[in-house]
């Protein structure tokens, strides 16, 4: 037994809170200890991605926070080194979201702690050369169990677990760090007896970079009502020989999927990188579901041909059902 994901004996679910946003702002920040910190993808990866706990003892946001809300982190203090400071001017004092990532009474079953999970950002600078950290996400992977960390929140309130998860099935699709969210709403939703299918299609690059995957196949074990399945994309094909990523599950699982998708207690929800929406909204045109709709002009096969930059990606984004199919990409 994991007695992070799985509640210990003697301990009672405490209620899930009615939504609250922004108790904290940027003018008025708390300051959430370090609790601890771990590695969450392979030590070989090239990526490195950390689970991070929080305290937040006597802050107004315990207890107050829901799973897939984010909370807000200033990296403020972040880079001592004047000229790295330099580099990154106006930056050091701006807002960066994460998505909570452990259920709404955190990880310690108390509400008084909020968890994240963070990939380190660096890039080369294209003129100078120069590696280029990401401000925050750095300064949160570098901090040490003790360390304070100015935090905001909670944001958002779009992407939430509906009020009566039970009478619903989930199909959850995740790219990189948007697997955060769905720890914490596996957490909630195990625990609370869930007894619905769900489904959660994790994509990433290589396998080492799959995060928690202890958590999720511990949950596959003892739940057979969970679906895990990993999409890697540079290590796998798909059935056309090109690289296999979270839509093409979606197509291999297509006998499953679409009568599940027709009942409409199903939701589907998707968290990652920007870039992930095309490809399943283009297989929701293709099994003509009903959690989007085709703009006029357009039939579900013309969809397939729509440019990665075209005008009406917005339109079917802004049209889509967003009772059922909702969405945090970033
Ligand atoms: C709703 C929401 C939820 C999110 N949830 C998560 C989450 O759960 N986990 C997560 O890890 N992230 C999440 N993010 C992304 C996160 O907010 C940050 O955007 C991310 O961590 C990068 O921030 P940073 O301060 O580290 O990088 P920044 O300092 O903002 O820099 C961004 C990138 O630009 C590069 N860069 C900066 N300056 C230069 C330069 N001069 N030349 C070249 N490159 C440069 C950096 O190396 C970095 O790669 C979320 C975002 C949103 C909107």
């Amino acid at each position: 037994m994991n007695s992070e994901i799985e509640k210990p004996e003697g301990v009672s679910l405490r209620p899930i809170p009615e939504t609250a946003v922004n108790i904290y702002t940027p003018k008025n920040t708390f300051d959430a200890t370090v609790v601890s910190k771990r590695r969450i993808n392979h030590p070989s990866s090239p990526n490195y991605d950390w689970h991070i706990v929080f305290d937040i003892d006597g802050c107004d946001m315990e207890g107050k926070y829901r799973i897939g809300q984010s909370i807000g982190v200033i990296p403020a203090g972040r880079f001592n080194d004047p000229a790295l400071n330099q580099i990154h001017r106006g930056l050091n004092s701006k807002v960066r979201l994460y998505s909570i990532a452990s259920a709404s009474w955190g990880d310690s079953w108390d509400g008084k702690t909020v968890s994240i999970c963070v990939k380190r950002e660096m890039s080369e600078d294209p003129v100078t050369g120069q590696l280029v950290f990401g401000a925050a996400s750095n300064y949160i992977c570098d901090a040490k169990p003790g360390d304070k960390v100015q935090i905001t929140g909670p944001v958002g309130k779009n992407f939430l677990l509906p009020d009566d998860p039970l009478e619903h099935d989930f199909v959850f699709v995740a790219t990189g760090t948007g697997i955060a969210p769905y720890r914490g709403m596996l957490i909630e939703l195990f625990n609370a007896g869930v007894e619905r299918d769900l489904w959660l299609i994790f994509g990433v690059p290589y396998s080492t970079d799959v995060m928690y995957e202890a958590d999720f196949r511990y949950f596959e074990k003892t739940h057979s009502n969970f679906n895990f399945i990993t999409a890697i994309s540079r290590e796998q094909r798909n059935a056309k020989g090109g690289k296999r990523y979270v839509q093409d599950v979606l197509v291999e699982k297509e006998s499953e999927l679409i009568p599940l998708l027709q009942k409409q207690s199903t939701m589907l929800y998707m968290c990652g990188l920007k870039g992930m929406e095309n490809g399943i909204y283009q297989w929701l045109a293709k099994i003509n579901s009903d959690l989007i709709s085709i703009p006029e002009g357009l039939d579900a096969k013309a969809v397939q041909e729509l440019a990665r930059d075209a005008a009406e990606w917005p339109i079917i984004e802004r049209t889509r059902n967003k009772e059922r199919l909702l969405k945090e990409t970033y």
